[in-house]
């Protein structure tokens, strides 16, 4: 009995033995081809997961440009471990009139970025809210800070302390590198970009690689305009008649039917002619040859043109003179090539609907000629094509103003540690301090030109249009900050974002997405970015496949949209809504808003709110929005409506339309509106396809939660 027990025992240890060693072999084995495999991508460098970049550069990002978003995103991601080389083309401490105040919401962010000590030290003032004036009235808007930590507020500064700052903090990581340097191309290799070239102060060329490159050269940049794929469309082709012995409706007008199945057009061509195009969708038309296009034309057309064009209009198909033209779309996709520039139609194409064509080609031809002004020799061809690359941009870019800045010295705000707003003619007025001593104003001037300051025109402007808008406190410090002469000004450009992924590369910043200053939002959107690309970035030891990793970056473009969408649409809306207009409806509207604002209540704080950053939501700025129409609309209409003020309110709905509507349109409703049908919205990183399907969806569902949590610091959850 007793050697079976010691049988049992000695079978038994060789069992566990046996189980034992299996267990270590396979997991020291498992150990073994997993750490092959993070070893061909990844080398550990004191513990932290690293890139290797194909036997180049040891660097898992470049970042061009450490303005706000580059020096925030240098520190953001040394911070998480990346090894970061910024290229920056003048690092000294700018000195700029823009981003010099931060919204609430943008503070936020900058303690989720571990970077709220770079607004101290460098005497910033805090910011509680926004006063509003008009016409001699004045209303406080205040942010609804009730909520969070006492430190929480607006802050405005000098915006080169700022970025210095900045810059110097992210400089004290071993693992971020800062260069000065002018990078003057992306590298890429069969469609992913590798690298940049740059330019040293020596005129030394030198090139640099790591598997992402993020563009933040700001709202000038060169480079963003590479990061572009071309594509024609041709939606539908136009047939054209020339219609003889008749009259148009509406003289001096041109005409658009909004036929079915797609619009006809009709415009006077010379003093006995009209031209006809009938629009028909997609690429093939009815043959002219074989009398099909004529049938088309007499049996599905004929009956959808106003009568009095019918007789005419068949006449002209029975003469015979049939023309086709299919109607090219095409994006600008410029390929810079030295020696050679593409323009009009050729370069850039839009359906002809809205006879646009030619307005843009003039339009460029105006871009052009000012960029080539300053130039006496166009010989260097390789130079002259990369200093040409700024036209594929600015052509762009929307420049509905320009901000003409001053300082202005002893003397106080009307209401301490508030942003003014004034309601002036032809365009709105900021000042806001941006240190103990100092207040910034910025004068909207609209239109891209401005009064000459060297001739002294733009001093006279300011003190005859200006001078008197402004609260009566500030006019002897505003005429002495004229008289001092430190005027200085800067385009207000506008620009939606255009997502155009690109394996191994990413713009950020006013590179990528711009909106007109007024509200101070572009930092908030910027840093709100830099959170956003982050968290994505975070559960990701390696960026070396460019191709997946581009494609589950393309959640960035979505999950960015309620906090970029919000500002960048409130700040285009208020800024129309702000300008004195000779439009009686827009006169309405503008004091509608202003009256609206002063209510107080959900009425101011529900758009502070928004504009401060602290609940970016989308339909919250709509129904606001709306809401200071209805509104309008309803003081024109009580006590008693006449046929006239029903007539303005109808044209005051029309116009608030027509200034929301575009811009949400350019914004993209779906993404802005409804970002989770967006296949896009969030996907699970690659690095977590072995999870469990169920892993993976707790993962997905935390990641998003987090993404909700930052973006709506107001929610009222
Ligand atoms: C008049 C005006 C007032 C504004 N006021 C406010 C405000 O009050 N609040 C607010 O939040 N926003 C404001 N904005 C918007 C805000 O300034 C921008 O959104 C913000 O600066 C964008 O940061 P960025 O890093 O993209 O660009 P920038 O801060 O402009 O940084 C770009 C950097 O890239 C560098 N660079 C450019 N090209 C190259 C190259 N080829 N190689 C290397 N480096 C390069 C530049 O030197 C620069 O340092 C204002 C804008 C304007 C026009």
């Amino acid at each position: 009995m007793a050697d079976q027990y010691v049988l049992g025992s000695v079978l038994a240890s060789v069992l566990a033995l046996v189980v034992l060693y299996n267990l270590i072999v396979k997991r020291n084995a498992r150990g073994e081809s997993t750490a092959d495999v993070a070893k061909a991508a990844t080398t550990a460098v004191n513990g932290e997961c690293r890139s290797k970049n194909g036997g180049r550069d040891d660097v898992d990002v470049i970042i061009v440009g450490a303005g706000v978003a580059g020096a925030a995103l240098a520190h953001t991601l040394g911070k998480d471990g990346r090894r970061v080389h910024v290229i920056e083309r003048d690092l000294t401490e700018p000195d700029r009139i823009v981003g010099e105040l931060l919204q609430p919401g943008g503070y936020l962010k900058l303690i989720e970025l571990g970077l709220e000590d770079c607004v101290e030290n460098i005497d910033a003032q805090r910011v509680f809210g926004y006063a509003l004036f008009k016409d001699g009235r004045n209303t406080r808007l205040s942010y609804p800070l009730e909520k969070f930590h006492s430190d929480v507020s607006g802050r405005s500064f000098h915006n080169g302390r700022f970025i210095q700052r900045m810059r110097e903090k992210a400089a004290t990581l071993p693992n971020v590198r800062l260069e000065q340097g002018t990078v003057t191309t992306l590298l890429e290799e069969n469609g992913t970009i590798k690298g940049v070239q740059y330019k040293i102060k020596t005129g030394e060329e030198l090139t640099a690689y790591a598997p992402l490159t993020i563009v933040c050269d700001g709202c000038f940049s060169n480079l963003r305009r590479s990061l572009c794929k071309p594509k024609v469309d041709v939606p539908s082709c136009f047939v054209g008649l020339v219609l003889e012995n008749c009259e148009l409706p509406y003289a001096n007008h041109g005409h658009v039917i909004l036929a079915d199945p797609s619009p006809i057009l009709f415009y006077k061509i010379s003093s006995t002619e009209i031209r006809c195009l009938v629009d028909v969708p997609g690429q093939k038309v009815p043959s002219i040859s074989s009398g099909e296009m004529a049938n088309y034309l007499k049996t599905m057309v004929a009956s959808q043109i106003p009568p009095q064009l019918q007789d005419a209009f068949i006449a002209a198909i029975e003469k015979g003179n049939i023309r086709t033209m299919p109607n090219r779309s095409m994006p600008a996709d410029p390929q810079p090539t030295p020696g050679a520039l593409l323009m009009g139609d050729a370069f850039n194409m839009r359906h002809p609907l809205t006879g646009g064509g030619m307005t843009v080609a003039l339009s460029d031809i105006v871009v052009l000629r000012n960029l080539l002004r300053p130039l006496p020799d166009l010989n260097d061809a390789p130079t002259l094509c990369r200093y040409l690359e700024s036209f594929y941009t600015l052509r762009k870019v929307d420049v509905p103003s320009c901000f003409v800045g001053l300082v202005l010295e002893n003397c106080e705000l009307p209401y301490a540690n508030h942003g003014h707003v004034i309601l002036a003619d032809p365009s709105p007025i900021l000042f806001y301090k941006i240190s103990s001593t100092e207040i910034r104003c910025l004068v909207d001037v609209p239109g891209q030109k401005v009064p000459s300051i060297s001739s002294g025109e733009m001093a006279n402007y300011l003190k005859t249009m200006v001078a008197s808008q402004i609260p009566p406190q500030l006019q002897d410090a505003f005429i002495a900050a004229i008289e001092k002469g430190n005027i200085r000004t800067m385009p207000n450009r506008s620009m939606p974002a255009d997502p155009q992924p690109t394996p191994g590369a990413l713009l950020m910043g006013d590179a990528f997405n711009m909106r007109h200053p007024l509200t101070g939002g572009g930092m908030t959107v910027a840093l709100s970015d830099i959170v956003v690309l982050r968290n994505l970035l975070r559960p990701l030891p390696d960026l070396n496949d460019a191709p997946t990793l581009c494609r589950y970056l393309e959640s960035f473009y979505t999950l960015r949209k309620p906090v970029a969408s919000t500002i960048n649409t409130l700040a285009g809306a208020l800024y129309q809504v702000f300008c004195a207009s000779p439009d009686q409806a827009l006169k309405e509207m503008r004091q509608a808003c202003f009256d609206y604002l002063s209510l107080g209540g959900v009425c101011s704080t529900g758009p502070v709110s928004l504009l401060s950053g602290l609940n970016p939501r989308p339909l919250t700025l709509v129904l606001h929005f709306f809401a200071v129409a209805i509104y309008g609309v309803g003081r024109l209409l009580l006590p008693f409506p006449s046929p006239k003020r029903m007539w303005i309110g109808a044209r005051l709905i029309s116009g608030a339309s027509g200034i929301i509507l575009p811009i949400i349109k350019a914004e993209g409703v779906r993404q802005m509106f409804f970002p989770a049908t967006v296949p896009a919205y969030y996907r699970a990183p690659p690095a977590s396809k072995n999870q469990t399907h169920s892993n993976r969806g707790k993962h997905v569902k935390q990641q998003l939660a987090l993404f909700e949590a930052t973006a709506f610091p107001l929610s009222p959850n």
